[in-house]
């Protein structure tokens, strides 16, 4: 491919305040938009993983030095240029992803919310201190680990690098960046606006590449720490291989995530919560419903969900999902489903062939079985499957029953049956009326089970334990 013809100029790695390709093997970035070729990407070697970390090692010795207050001032600059730059970054998730524009807006808004909390640590990250009886002093006291590291996947490529690195610079560590080589522009355009906000060279890396890189960092000795977020079985393994090298790691996988619906929801209330919840990002959400349980009759809810999934249309307010792999992998999802007995209520499969881009409608899927591929496996895409239950006990159980751990929702307005989910579910995010249960960086994200692996979470006040150690002092100034 003539690089030239591309839409987007190649991207490059950024180490050391400079973007700088290396490495032999170029790769597409392929719009799902329409299944072109938008831009290129170098995929790096360990090789380059060393130049990073030698960039951010040198980094962190001024880096670390300043106060936090002072690191929380220099990502001020970084907010207000997100502000301003809000609709040309949309714009480009927007080619690189495929989401809608509201969607890739809502990304650089989540984003801006990301700094904001980061530039409040200075108010969290206190120390502490005591003065025992015989005038001895204790303190204790938070240090950045070093140089840190974060994979991330596709389905967010602007708001997940932020998920780590404004909390990890700001608490003073240098960070080396791995994005997924589907979508390279957006965290480009963070180095880009990072270094025009004056955030000092080598603190913020980035290294493109794939497996070779992944494996790199999580072997490399001067990096302290890896965080990543994707797919459950890569999540295992770089949790296994990172620790294996003795590092911190906190691994974040895939997700199934459940819905109970009793018969006393507010039918139009959860029908929309629900319907909007499933399509956004075309499913393509690590917190979106993928199983509705209804408990009892639910029809009037079912029928809602229906009429508003079908309200979203492929390449209007529905976006395409990232790849023909994993359309194809959808499709099939759907038709074994189909196969296995399941009732095919709406069908996004429909008229899909007739349109550019990886596109798959709304599909609803009821008399899902438990035991059914489609109810066990992550699918992710705008695919909802409805299993039938005649209690809550019956709809917890299959909750539990998923080898997956992420979130879980209830709707009902019986505060006591509310109350029952909440105590006994077995996911990390719990909501009730509500299918996003995380919406706010001020609170910790992050899953259980094969949703994630490893202590802390990703956002909020757990990933200061992420991201810092403690440093105890004790002092005692008594004289003879
Ligand atoms: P993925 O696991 O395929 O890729 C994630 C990252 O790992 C990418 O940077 C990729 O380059 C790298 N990678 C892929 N295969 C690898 C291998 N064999 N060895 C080493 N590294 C490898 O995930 P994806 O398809 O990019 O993203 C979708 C997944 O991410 C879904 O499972 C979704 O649930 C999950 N996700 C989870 C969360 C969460 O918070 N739990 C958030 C967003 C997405």
């Amino acid at each position: 491919m003539n690089a030239k013809k591309m839409k987007f100029k190649k991207v490059e790695n950024y180490i050391a305040g400079k973007f700088n390709y290396s490495g032999n093997k170029v790769i597409d970035v392929i719009s799902p938009l329409n299944g072109r070729p938008v831009s290129s990407v170098g995929l790096s070697s360990a090789s380059d993983v060393d130049k990073a970390v030698v960039a951010a090692q040198k980094a962190f010795v001024s880096w670390s030095a300043l106060s936090i207050k002072e690191r929380a001032k220099k990502l001020y600059p970084y907010k207000v240029l997100l502000e301003n730059h809000m609709e040309d970054l949309a714009k480009q998730i927007r080619e690189e992803n495929g989401k809608t524009i509201e969607e890739a807006r809502g990304e650089v808004g989540k984003s801006i919310d990301m700094v904001r909390y980061a530039c409040s640590l200075p108010h969290i990250v206190r120390g502490k201190f005591i003065r025992e009886e015989d005038g001895t002093e204790y303190r204790v006291e938070r240090r950045p680990l070093g140089v840190v590291a974060s994979i991330i996947p596709f389905n967010f490529p602007f708001l997940l690098p932020h998920y780590s690195f404004v909390n990890a610079i700001t608490l003073g560590n240098c960070f080396i960046l791995k994005p997924s080589k589907q979508v390279p522009m957006s965290p480009a355009n963070i180095a880009l606006l990072l270094k025009e906000a004056g955030i000092p060279d080598g603190v913020f890396n980035i290294v493109n590449g794939d497996k070779e890189v992944v494996d790199a960092l999580c072997d490399h000795p001067q990096i302290e720490a890896v965080s990543f977020i994707g797919s459950s079985k890569v999540a295992r393994y770089v949790y296994r291989r990172a620790t294996s090298a003795y590092k911190r790691c906190l691994a974040l996988g895939g997700s199934k995530n459940h819905i109970i619906v009793m018969p006393d929801a507010q039918p139009k209330y959860a029908a929309e919560n629900i319907s909007k919840s499933m399509c956004e990002c075309a499913g393509q959400r690590c917190l979106a419903p993928s199983v509705l349980i209804a408990v009892g009759n639910c029809k009037k809810v079912i029928e809602l969900v229906k009429v508003n999934a079908a309200k979203f249309i492929p390449g209007k307010n529905l976006g395409p999902v990232i790849s023909s792999d994993a359309k194809n992998r959808i499709v099939k999802f759907i038709g074994d489903a189909e196969k296995a007995g399941a009732k095919i209520i709406l069908d996004g499969r429909k008229g899909m062939d007739r349109i550019e881009g990886n596109y798959i409608g709304p599909t609803i899927i009821d008399k899902v079985l438990p035991v059914m591929e489609i109810a066990k496996e992550e699918v992710f895409g705008p695919v909802l499957s409805i299993i039938h239950v005649d209690d809550v006990e019956s709809a917890i159980k299959i909750v539990n029953g998923s080898s997956y751990g992420n979130a879980s929702s209830v709707f009902t307005q019986n505060s006591f049956i509310a109350g029952q989910v909440l105590e006994n579910v077995d996911t990390a995010m719990t909501g009730v009326n509500i299918c996003i249960p995380s919406q706010n960086s001020l609170y910790s994200f992050g899953g259980s089970k094969q949703s994630k692996f490893g202590a802390c979470d990703i956002t909020g006040e757990s990933s200061i334990e992420l991201w810092t150690r403690l440093k105890k002092t004790y002092i005692n100034f008594q004289k003879d």
